[in-house]
């Protein structure tokens, strides 16, 4: 065998489908050629590589780690709900403080609490100083809390 008849023979040799004669005979060419010896060695250790096979099962870990994920993307959601919730009960909160601010300070004024101070009157300031102290007490409650 020459090297172009090695050539042609080298996807047979490879597939090991050479007979018995053409196999001594293209192993002779190679004791002897050193060019055909080489790149038939190169040849056999690129199929060897993609011979090996390609490890494609699915990895175990990777449906917890998915679940994980998804987890993590509905606490950030919660958490964005609660960034845009948090500000509008502030906000309410500081609304009834002022409108609650507002009629304890007409009450004081127009009616004199100061200088003539009767029981009932007092009794209803310290309601609705409870109402507002509850209501606060519960939107602070609400916030405060983690779910
Ligand atoms: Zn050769």
């Amino acid at each position: 065998m020459n090297c172009k008849e090695i050539h042609n023979k080298l996807n047979a040799y490879l597939e090991s489908s050479l007979d018995d004669d053409q196999l001594r005979d293209f192993n002779m060419h190679l004791d002897a050629c050193d060019t055909c010896k080489k790149v038939v060695s190169e040849m056999e250790l690129t199929m060897q590589i993609l011979d090996r096979p390609v490890k494609l099962e699915a990895d175990p870990f990777m449906h917890t780690r998915i679940i994980a994920e998804l987890e993590n993307e509905s606490e950030t959601v919660k958490w964005k709900f609660k960034q845009v919730l948090q500000p509008v009960l502030l906000g309410m909160i500081i609304l009834v403080g002022v409108y609650l601010g507002i009629g304890l300070g007409n009450r004081f004024y127009d009616e004199d609490v100061f200088s003539n101070q009767q029981d009932s009157e007092v009794n209803l300031i310290d309601l609705e100083i409870d109402t507002y102290a509850n209501i606060t007490s519960d939107i602070e409650t609400f916030l405060l809390s983690e779910e």
